[in-house]
């Protein structure tokens, strides 16, 4: 299944190399379904949603498949695979979103294996929208989720073995950059050599038949990251905002930068303003670098969006992202983002 999986990524990734992002219109009024998701890996998360969107599903349903498919992936950056803190477990964060601007977020949750389910089932079964730690453990245990066992995944083990050599508490650019040149040499795509998948946070918005928009982001957030560190992933307006009046936006990329300046609100605002989803995520990029153009070298910010007309926009801090799409014309493909910088 993997195998095969991965086949269809290669074949898909390599038949869209450069494509460079622009501002995509609809071709026609009307609401044709579209999800968009983050990262090469996106094409998981997009499988997981399509098969919803393309049955006149809802928005909310579909971005909780593409949830689940990215969590059931063993990747460095989401599920219970994903890289431990440097303590040595693997804790993980979410939210999700709705056209009605219910929403639900868990954080610092370990061992349970779609913290994206259980952020959908604090949003519709309680009175609040995020629980952390134990309590939302606790939570999705009551709600019937099973408990995994506490343990790192050979992929994660062997990352935590080496980092653990000099043990460098430092945020890391592009993770799949350093992780594959060693911060070093040209830019190899997040892709390992053996096939293996090396991204980040998985974010994906989608527009459903009926016109309405939802989103979702999961997360094991920054490798090695402080102990009860939690990033922007969980955090309602940094990684993620919905309105169906205006848009929906997602990030991904070094979440304090992204929570400095209330990120997905942001992007979503400038789209109520009157600005395309890409000149949205323009201005939000350039707004976290204006605060600190010294220190925007060494980190990677990202967001995608998508209008409530179903116009798209993506744009990062760095070269490096890409994002897929699937809607009725373009069939899960890779796109690259453009990038502030052009390193
Ligand atoms: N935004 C995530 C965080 O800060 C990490 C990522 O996207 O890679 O936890």
């Amino acid at each position: 299944m993997r195998d095969t999986r991965r086949r269809f990524l290669q074949n898909t990734i390599l038949a869209v190399p450069a494509i460079k992002f622009g501002i995509m219109k609809r071709s026609k009024e009307g609401s044709r379904p579209l999800v968009m998701s983050t990262w090469d890996s996106g094409v998981i998360a997009n499988e997981g949603a399509w098969p919803v969107l393309s049955t006149q599903g809802r928005a909310l349903d579909a971005v909780e498949q593409a949830g689940i498919a990215i969590e059931n992936h063993i990747s460095c950056c989401v599920g219970l695979g994903g890289n431990p803190d440097r303590d040595g477990y693997v804790t993980l964060d979410s939210c999700i979103m709705d056209e009605k601007a219910n929403c639900g977020s868990v954080a610092f949750l370990e061992r349970i294996k779609h913290p994206v389910s259980v952020a959908r089932k604090v949003m519709e079964k309680t009175p609040h929208v995020m629980l952390v730690g134990q309590g939302a453990q606790q939570f999705a245990v009551q709600q019937g989720f099973h408990l995994e066992e506490q343990k790192l995944s050979p992929e994660a083990a062997k990352a935590y073995k080496d980092w653990l050599k000099n043990s460098e508490y430092k945020p890391v650019k592009n993770i799949e950059r350093t992780q594959t040149n060693k911060g070093k040499g040209p830019f190899v795509p997040n892709r390992l050599q053996d096939g293996s998948f090396n991204h980040d946070t998985m974010g994906t918005i989608a527009l459903d038949s009926r016109g309405d928009l939802s989103g979702m982001c999961t997360t094991s957030g920054m490798a090695f990251k402080m102990r009860g560190r939690v990033g922007d992933s969980p955090l309602i307006g940094a990684g993620l905002f919905v309105d169906n009046e205006a848009g929906a936006a997602v990030a991904t990329g070094q979440g304090e930068e992204i929570i400095r300046i209330s990120g997905c609100h942001l992007v979503v605002e400038l789209m109520r303003n009157g600005a395309s989803p890409q000149e949205a995520c323009e201005k939000a990029i350039e707004r976290i670098i204006k605060r600190d153009p010294v220190r925007a070298k060494d980190f990677q910010a990202c967001f995608i969006a998508i209008s409530r007309g179903g116009d798209t926009g993506a744009f990062a801090v760095h070269p490096g992202f890409n994002f897929a799409i699937w809607n009725s014309e373009i069939e899960n493909t890779v796109f690259d983002s453009k990038s502030y910088f052009s390193d």
